[in-house]
């Protein structure tokens, strides 16, 4: 008998989405797959992984990838170029660009998915050789204003506490920040604080959101009012003595300013119940609550960064915390939630457009302390432009040259549609991507990189408590595909820079900026990792996670910043702030009388190029959506589930319609994922504003202006085809992954005929056809089925009562089809084989909403563990526990609801 092949070692890597950081263990099978866990020895999650995490398998596969270097002919076309022409071709175009245009005409945009050692090497050329700081990331549209906040406080971007302070603290505070879909495993912390100890939970947000559903208080605050919140809480904590003088007076100043300018914008809770509309009796108990915690966590995200005062919101926070002395001890501190892998990682390397490396910024004697350890020949002496200045700057013609590494600026930046097409007038547009085709190539790319993808790539990555994992490949690199770090050195080298980039791996890069983090530091400066700058490569290969700073000579550990003040400004002091006023956001009218809010959804990653690959993932939100208030919709005669066009002064999308009391009224919430790549008409950073905070360059992202209308479609459908389709344009339609193939969702006015002729052309001869048409009835059935199995269809039926889709899918993704299933199918009948799922709601149990419901109707669950124990839902990375909540209480209210109307038994009057 043969032996099994022993199975290959497990690895240790880190998780490619959010800034939790999870540690993974990833066991390849040898055919390009592998098996995933979460890693038990890993300090940000002990074996915990979300439902993103846990379905990273499902996106490893090579089939939309770019494989190799490609290049743009003058008839649009791309063709298959080597290496060397390539890179020479970008290599060319800066050099020229540069010695015609000077530097101010050269921009790189970057990504907080780089590794560190990627974006170091990016920035060194950028900002060391070519002499610009046109380099900035997508982190500016994530945390810049966190990260100007830090500065403008602490004098230096660093984030005081630790994911431990979660856990020890005895109240959090959650402003902006739906950290039940965005940070899963962060919040299964929280929630394990509060069942553990008792650990209390506050939740600020103008939409109830899963988090929401948990707060022992929710304050559904009034868009963009979070600083009058923090400034009444500062003015309220003065009333009531309870601050910390003796902190303020030894480690701060601006104090007195900050306070005067607290008591103008909120003096009392009354005034801040009028700006916030908020209750006045919650804010008393929040305050209350507040003031009377020692341990106190506020955790602060997207909701306050993405904004046009995101940076004083951020300031307002870390005044109380300054105030109390509340900072840099167990259990309390201001505590930024990064969003992306590698924000923080990004942030050390200078990958900000504002900043050099290792955390300095352009004085003179930083600019020149890194001249001289780059050896750097044309160093650039001040900042650069941000994001949204960067791509405006393309469009005025003043950037002719732009290299994009790991992002999709095309979907993701405020004003898509003008950024979009300013990137035609780029004379070198260059991308270094993972797909072979994204909204950003389809925009007139001209030379295409092949980078390596996650469990190819090697490097580290910084999480939000400043701990710095090993992202390690366990997968080879596939075609022609080379690591970020190495294309941007070969470009180098082709400038004339050899001796500088002469890297022979990413241990190289990392001892190298390491050193940078300790030179000239003696203690001035907050980020130093000087303790690793001599690593061996066997010791980087090892390297266990290990949080900054970690400075030579001194012992390895968990590190708080400020609890004995020494902040990293001139006089050691921290900088209270004075907050402007917070305006009332971008003018509603008359024509746009709703403010759209956006953002990320549980299971699903910016622009869905990893996770739109799962079918698990796709299942939760396969379509586009607008979630609107039910009075809102009701005066905009929107109903649940129809169709809805939204319109800003930037452009429309089509959305379907969600019809929720989670959404405050006159505001309207839609997700960022889609792009032109996966659904039409859906592309939400062309409809946003960009509207930036002075101070971070960010751009608001949550209060566009907006009107919204029915949209109106005659037929919806669904094809499922074994490879990619493209629908007759016009349609409306949202891919979505499903397993051995894909799905289009769709929605139409062209008749029923014309998708009959349509599903025609899905067929070959190898098929043998199934049809139903009932012309008169809107219907047409279309299967085509090859050795038994449904190999491809189409289904369309009128809007108002649409073909099964669930039910459907799950007969393509099962393989064989039974006679008496295949006749269910046409019948377009449901049976108990057959019946529709609804969105799913346990990912990693694949669970849908329908039997979670019908568990509840029957009596068989009445809480989140009795589903557990029938449905397994919730029982494993635990992200859809919120949502679980959330369904049972909707469905008391409904029974409630139902009981109320009935007529009495007894009458009133006994
Ligand atoms: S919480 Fe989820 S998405 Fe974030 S790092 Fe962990 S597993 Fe990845």
């Amino acid at each position: 008998m043969n032996a099994l092949p022993p199975h290959p070692p497990a690895v240790r890597t880190t998780c490619p989405y959010c800034g939790v950081g999870c540690g993974v263990l990833a066991a390849p099978d040898g055919h390009g797959g592998a098996t995933i866990a979460g890693d038990p020895a890993h300090p940000a999650n002990s074996g915990l992984l979300c439902s993103k995490g846990s379905a990273l398998a499902e996106t490893l596969s090579l089939d939309r990838r770019l494989l190799h270097p490609m290049l743009r002919r003058p008839d649009g076309s791309l063709v298959r170029a080597g290496w060397d022409r390539a890179l020479e071709k970008v290599a060319g175009g800066l050099r020229t660009i540069l010695e015609r245009d000077g530097p101010g005409a050269i921009a790189f945009y970057l990504s907080g998915q780089l590794l560190t050692e990627d974006y170091y090497v990016a920035n060194k050329l950028m900002k060391g050789f070519l002499g610009s700081a046109n380099v900035d990331t997508n982190s500016r549209l994530c945390m810049a204003s966190s990260v100007a906040g830090h500065r403008r406080a602490f004098g230096a971007d660093v984030v005081p506490g630790t994911y431990r302070d979660i856990d020890e603290a005895d109240l959090i505070v959650l402003v902006g920040s739906n950290a039940a879909w965005c940070h899963p495993v962060l919040y299964r912390r929280m929630m394990t604080a509060k069942r553990e100890r008792g650990t209390k939970l506050v939740v600020i947000d103008p939409r109830r959101t899963a988090t929401a559903a948990d707060a022992d208080l929710f304050l559904p605050i009034a868009p963009g009012m979070d600083t009058a919140l923090f400034c009444g809480l500062l003015a309220n904590l003065a009333d009531a003595l309870a601050l910390d003088y003796g902190y303020i007076d030894a480690h701060t100043a601006g104090f007195v300013e900050a306070l005067a300018r607290a008591r103008e914008i909120a003096p009392d809770v009354a005034s801040t119940a009028r700006a916030t509309k908020l209750d006045q009796a919650d804010i008393a108990r929040f305050f209350e609550l507040f003031r009377k915690t020692e341990r106190v966590v506020t955790c602060f995200s997207q909701g306050v960064n993405q904004s046009a005062q995101g940076t004083d919101k951020v300031n307002a926070i870390i005044n109380v915390h300054l105030a109390t002395g509340r900072i840099g001890r167990p259990g309390m501190g201001p505590f930024s939630l990064t969003g992306q892998p590698n924000a923080m990682g990004g942030r050390e390397v200078g990958g900000l457009a504002n900043q050099l490396a290792a955390h300095m910024g352009f004085a003179p004697a930083e600019e020149d302390r890194v001249r001289r350890f780059w050896n750097a020949p044309r160093m650039a002496t001040h900042e650069g432009l941000k994001a949204v200045d960067l791509f405006e700057a393309i469009e005025r013609g003043k950037i002719k040259a732009l290299w994009v590494m790991a992002t999709n600026p095309a979907v993701s930046l405020p004003r898509a549609g003008p950024m979009r097409a300013a990137l035609k007038k780029l004379e070198l547009f260059a991308v270094s991507e993972n797909v072979l085709s994204n909204d950003t190539i389809e925009a007139g790319a001209q030379v295409l990189l092949p980078a390596a993808s996650w469990g190819e790539k090697d490097g580290t990555v910084t999480n939000s408590e400043r701990r710095i994992s090993r992202q390690r490949a366990f997968l080879p690199l596939p075609g022609e595909a080379r690591p970020d770090w190495w294309i941007v050195s070969e470009v180098a080298r082709r400038l004339g820079f050899a001796a500088a980039f002469d890297y022979s791996g990413p241990a190289d890069v990392f001892r190298e900026h390491a050193a940078l983090s300790a030179f000239e530091n003696n203690g001035e400066r907050d980020f130093d990792i000087g303790a690793l700058a001599s690593l061996p490569n066997t010791g980087y290969d090892a390297l266990d996670p290990v949080m900054w700073p970690a400075r030579a000579g001194e012992s390895r550990g968990e590190r708080r910043f400020f609890a004995a003040g020494e902040f990293y400004t001139r006089d050691r002091r921290a900088r209270f702030v004075a907050p402007e006023r917070p305006r009332p956001r971008a003018g509603t009218t008359e024509v746009y009388p709703l403010r759209l809010n956006t953002g990320r959804l549980r299971d699903q990653w910016h622009t869905m190029t990893r996770t739109g690959a799962s079918p698990r993932l796709c299942a939760h939100s396969p379509e586009p959506f607008i979630e609107i208030h039910p009075a809102d919709a009701k005066a905009m005669k929107l109903t649940d589930g129809d169709f809805a066009k939204v319109t800003t002064q930037l452009g429309s999308a089509i959305l379907k319609v969600a019809v929720t009391a989670g959404q405050q009224r006159g505001s309207i919430f839609a997700p960022i994922h889609w792009s032109d790549a996966t659904a039409a008409y859906a592309r939400i950073g062309e409809l946003v504003a960009p509207a930036n905070d002075p101070y971070s360059g960010q751009p608001e992202l949550k209060a566009t202006p907006a009107h919204v209308e029915p949209a109106e479609f005659a037929y919806r459908g669904f094809a499922l085809t074994r490879h990619p389709i493209a629908l007759p344009s016009g349609t409306w339609f949202a891919r979505v992954a499903v397993a051995k193939g894909e799905g289009l969702l769709f929605a139409t006015n062209e008749p029923p005929d014309f998708w009959q002729d349509f599903g025609a052309t899905l067929t070959t001869d190898e098929h043998e056809l199934a049809e139903y048409v009932d012309p008169p009835r809107g219907l047409v059935r279309v299967a085509a089925f090859r050795s038994g199995q449904l190999d491809a269809c189409i289904f369309v039926g009128p809007a108002k009562t649409p073909p099964q889709w669930d039910a459907v899918r799950s007969l393509f993704e099962a393989g064989v089809v039974a006679e008496r299933d295949r006749r269910i199918l046409l019948s377009g009948r449901s049976s108990d084989g057959l019946a529709e799922t609804g969105p799913v709601i346990c990912a990693c149990y694949s669970v849908g909403l329908a039997a979670i419901r019908k568990a509840i109707a029957t009596g068989e669950a009445a809480s989140v563990a009795d589903i557990g124990r029938t449905l397994r839902a919730g029982t494993n990375c635990g992200s859809c526990v919120a949502e679980l909540r959330t369904i049972i209480e909707d469905m008391a209210k409904i029974a409630e609801t139902r009981a109320d109307a009935k007529p009495s038994a007894v009458p009133v009057s006994a």
